[in-house]
C-alpha cells in the first residue's frame, strides 16, 4: 500500500528542506522528492519532523502518576518511591497492565514518540511464580502496543538480586526474578510474540549492577545481538554501595568489567567522574537521560555539557511515566543543564536552536538503542510527525521546535508510525475506546493503594 504526503518545509536527515513529497510504502519511506509539487491525494501538512522513540519505558508505573507527590516519611526519596512502587508492582493484574499500557503508548504517540524501548520486569504472577506462559506479561505489553499503534523494542529485563554482591532479592522483588535459564527461555517466548508485530524488536536488559552478578551480566550480554540497556548510577546510594563492594564507581566498574559499546544503553548514568564521562564518550553507548523522571525522582543532574557538548550520543525515555510529553523532557534537560551552571542554551551544540539540536539529536539516539530507523530517509520507518503552522503562523521552520519544546503547549498535528496515521488533529485515532478502558481499571487499580 502506498501513500504520499506533501509539506511545506521537512527535516530530512540533512536538514530542512522545502515542499517535500513523501512516498510511503508498507510502512517505510520510498521515495523523498524535494522542491516538489503537491498532487491530488496527498497529506498535505506545513512541517514534517522524523519522530523519536522514547527509549526508557517501565509501563506500569503510569498507575500510579501523581499518586506519590505527598510525603509520607521524614524525608522522601527515590527508596521511599521504590517502596510505593513496589506496592502496585505486586498488585497489577495481567488484563490491568495491557490497559495501563494501552492509555500510555496512546500518550506517547500523542507526544510524538513512535517507538518505546519498553525495559520489562514484571514478569510473574502476584506470589512470584511463573505464569503458565513465562511471556505472559511481556505478551501484554506487546498487545498493548499494537492496540496503540506505537512500534515497540521489547528489553526484557534480567533480575536476581537485591543489591550488590548477589544479595538475595527482598520479597518485593519477587514478580521480577529469573534464573539464566528462564531468562533465556523468555527471551525466546517474546521474540516468537513479536515477530508477528511490524517493526517489533527485542533487545537485553540487565536490570542494574544491584541486580546482576558479574557473572550474570556477562552471560545476559553473551545471549545474542540487539540493544542492551541497563540503569547505571542513577543515585548517590547506589554509587557509595557500589564502591563498598567493589572499590569502584558503576560506570568505572562496568567500564572495566563488560565490552560496552555502541549497542549499550546506559540509563540516567547521572553520578559520573570526568574519567566516566570519557570513558561513556569513548565506548560510543547511548545515555539513556529521563529528565522529568529524574527530577521527580531527586536523581541529580546529569553532565549534559560535557557529554552532549562533546558529541556523545542520547536519547530520551519516560521511565516512571509521571508525565508523557517529549517537548517538556527536553526543555527539563537544557533547564537543568541552564540552573546548575547559571547559563542559557547550554545544549544548542553550537550557533544554532538548542530545541532543534536536542531533538535531532535524541532521534539518532533513540534509532541507536531502539534499533529503529527514524530519520526522514529512503528506506527508513515511515516515522514521523507533522506540525500545523496556522497555530501560530509567526513560526517558521528555523522557529519550531524551540517554540514547540520552550514556548507552547501546541503539540504534534499528525503522527505516522511506519506509515499509519495514529494522531490526526493531535488526538489519538482510538483515544475514546482506549481512554474509557483506561478510567475503568484506574478505578480498581487506585481502590486497592
Ligand atoms: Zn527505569
Amino acid at each position: 500500500m502506498t501513500s504520499t504526503v506533501f509539506s511545506h518545509h521537512a527535516l530530512l536527515s540533512d536538514g530542512w528542506a522545502s515542499s517535500v513529497r513523501i512516498t510511503i510504502s508498507h510502512g517505510s519511506i520510498s521515495g523523498i522528492e524535494k522542491g516538489a509539487v503537491s498532487s491530488e491525494g496527498d497529506v498535505v501538512v506545513d512541517f514534517l519532523t522524523p519522530a523519536p522513540g522514547n527509549l526508557h519505558s517501565h509501563a506500569f508505573q503510569r498507575a500510579f502518576s501523581g499518586l506519590t507527590e505527598r510525603r509520607g516519611n521524614p524525608v522522601d526519596t527515590f527508596w521511599t518511591w521504590r517502596e510505593i512502587m513496589y506496592r502496585c508492582a505486586l498488585t497489577i493484574q495481567p488484563d490491568e497492565l495491557e490497559v495501563v499500557a494501552a492509555q500510555l503508548y496512546m500518550e506517547m504517540l500523542e507526544a510524538g514518540f513512535t517507538r518505546v524501548g519498553e525495559f520489562h520486569y514484571l514478569h510473574h504472577d502476584t506470589d512470584g511464580r511463573p505464569y503458565g506462559n513465562l511471556a505472559e506479561m511481556a505478551e501484554r505489553l506487546i498487545g498493548a502496543s499494537v492496540q496503540a499503534g506505537i512500534s515497540m523494542t521489547m528489553l526484557p529485563c534480567f533480575y536476581a538480586h537485591g543489591n550488590f554482591g548477589g544479595a538475595d532479592p527482598v520479597a518485593g522483588q519477587a514478580r521480577f526474578v529469573n534464573s539464566l535459564d528462564s531468562y533465556a527461555s523468555l527471551i525466546e517466548l517474546t521474540k516468537n510474540a513479536i515477530s508477528t508485530v511490524d517493526g517489533g524488536e527485542v533487545g537485553y536488559a540487565p536490570h542494574s549492577l544491584r541486580a546482576v552478578s558479574s557473572e550474570e551480566l556477562a552471560a545476559v550480554v553473551g545471549m545474542g545481538s540487539g540493544p542492551i540497556h541497563m540503569h547505571v548510577s542513577e543515585q548517590m546510594k547506589e554509587v557509595s554501595d557500589c564502591i563498598s563492594w567493589s572499590g569502584q564507581r558503576p560506570i568505572e566498574w562496568l567500564m572495566a568489567n563488560a565490552d560496552v559499546d555502541d549497542r549499550w544503553c546506559l540509563i540516567h548514568a547521572t553520578h559520573q567522574t570526568e574519567e566516566e564521562l570519557a570513558m561513556v564518550l569513548k565506548s560510543g553507548a547511548v545515555v539513556g537521560l529521563c529528565p522529568l523522571t529524574e527530577g521527580n525522582l531527586g536523581d541529580g543532574v546529569f553532565a549534559g555539557q560535557t557529554h552532549i557538548g562533546k558529541g556523545g550520543a542520547f536519547g530520551i525515555g519516560s521511565d516512571s511515566n509521571i508525565r508523557i510529553s517529549l517537548a517538556q523532557e527536553l526543555s527539563q534537560l537544557e533547564y537543568s543543564q541552564r540552573l546548575q551552571l547559571q547559563n542559557r542554551n547550554v545544549l544548542a551544540g553550537g550557533e544554532g536552536s538548542t530545541g532543534e539540536n536536542l531533538f535531532c539529536r535524541a532521534v539518532a539516539g533513540s534509532g541507536q538503542a531502539l534499533n529503529g530507523s527514524p530519520a526522514l530517509a529512503i528506506g527508513n520507518e515511515a516515522s514521523m510527525i507533522s506540525f500545523n503552522g496556522k497555530a501560530a503562523p509567526w513560526v517558521n521552520r528555523g522557529t519550531l521546535l524551540d517554540s514547540w519544546i520552550f514556548g507552547m503547549d501546541q503539540g504534534p498535528d499528525r503522527v505516522w508510525a511506519r506509515g499509519k496515521v495514529v494522531v490526526a488533529e493531535g488526538r489519538h485515532t482510538d483515544r475514546d475506546r482506549i481512554s474509557a478502558s483506561f478510567q475503568k481499571v484506574m478505578k480498581t487499580i487506585v481502590a486497592r493503594f
